[in-house]
């Protein structure tokens, strides 16, 4: 039986069709990594990379210099070899309709010097210091003259997009505000109150809550796109990752590092991209959303974009919460 279900405020649909459900399998998703040795995310080849921008050590945050690289970090943010957007773009002289230069900053975030690391078994001390780096990296890149967004985001996994196994997020920052962010705001404006604080009023106590703490809860949303998708919503209204205090950084960190454990556990050699939903307009409402890649979007999304997902997100969270360490109402 299938069901076509609208999302929570905009005009997208996605299609339930649980007739279509197994357990998902993904092939495996680090199988063609870089071993250790020959990985630019490992401590020790730091000199294979551009210098670091950021360098978070013993609670320090340092930079490398041309010719010299801290060692012994714990985080470390340096410019992407091969980025989608650059400082340094070149001034467009085509005045050619809808060309801009391509303007922006691309960062890796390292965020373990270990390359078995696994953002999921990140202590409290490590899931906090990554959430600080997000936050301290997102403001610092908010700040740069001409840019509009920052993107936050992870891919885990090789069918995820990530080119390299060595646990890592990234940050592109852009020099337009997304249409697809656009569009929410739009919807969000002629609404009376904010739909996400609605969302959190009204899944907070159903069968769709897949974790919760005092100032965030994570839900498997009514419209989920893809199997397993998770977003975190914080309790309160605030739109940005710079309105979270550091106890408020860390219930985020606990969040993600729970959930991604649940995911891990029920999805085989799991594959994922979480992103970071965030304008700095009191009228948005931050949030996470977590989407494991099962499956590609195929014909009928790409001519639609309507999403056939084989597992209800109810169902979801059932196999979420199976497993021998429930997190439900966890802490
Ligand atoms: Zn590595
Ligand atoms: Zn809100």
């Amino acid at each position: 039986m299938s069901e076509i279900r609208k999302h929570y405020f905009l005009d997208e649909y996605c299609i339930i069709a649980s007739g279509r459900s197994k357990r998902p399998s993904a092939p495996k998703a680090c199988d063609e990594g870089r071993r250790s040795s020959e990985c630019f995310f490992c401590h020790g080849n730091e000199m294979k990379t551009p210098p670091a921008t950021a360098v978070y050590k013993d609670g320090d945050v340092l930079r490398d210099n041309d010719d010299q690289r801290v060692s012994g970090w714990d985080v470390r943010c340096f410019p992407n070899l091969f980025p989608a957007l650059s400082p340094d773009a070149k001034d467009i002289s085509s005045s050619d309709h809808g060309v801009m230069k391509g303007y922006g900053f691309h960062e890796v975030i390292v965020e373990s010097p270990d390359h078995e690391d696994r953002l999921h078994l990140f202590d409290d001390e490590r899931l906090l210091l990554l959430m600080r780096v997000y936050r301290d990296r997102t403001l610092y890149y908010q700040a740069k003259d001409g840019i509009e967004y920052v993107s936050l985001f992870k891919n885990w996994g090789k069918k995820a997009g990530a080119s390299l196994e060595h646990t890592h997020s990234q940050l592109i920052a852009t020099p337009l505000m997304p249409p697809s962010l656009l569009k929410e705001m739009r919807a969000m404006s002629i609404l009376e109150r904010c739909p996400y604080c609605d969302i959190v009023e009204k899944e907070k106590d159903k069968e769709r809550l897949v974790y919760e703490n005092h100032d965030f809860i994570v839900i498997a949303p009514f419209c989920s796109k893809v199997p397993y998708e998770l977003w975190i919503l914080p309790r309160e209204h605030i739109s940005h990752i710079s309105g979270f205090n550091d106890d408020m950084l860390l219930s985020l960190g606990k969040c993600l590092g729970a959930v991604i454990s649940d995911l891990d556990r029920t999805i085989p050699e799991l594959a994922y991209n979480y992103m970071l939903f965030q304008i700095e307009d009191p009228d948005y409402h931050f949030n996470i959303r977590i989407q494991p890649v099962t499956s590609i979007a195929a014909g009928f999304e790409k001519n639609t974009d309507i999403y056939i997902n084989p597992v209800p997100p109810e169902l979801a969270v059932e196999h979420l919460l199976n497993g021998s360490r429930s997190l439900h109402l966890r802490e």
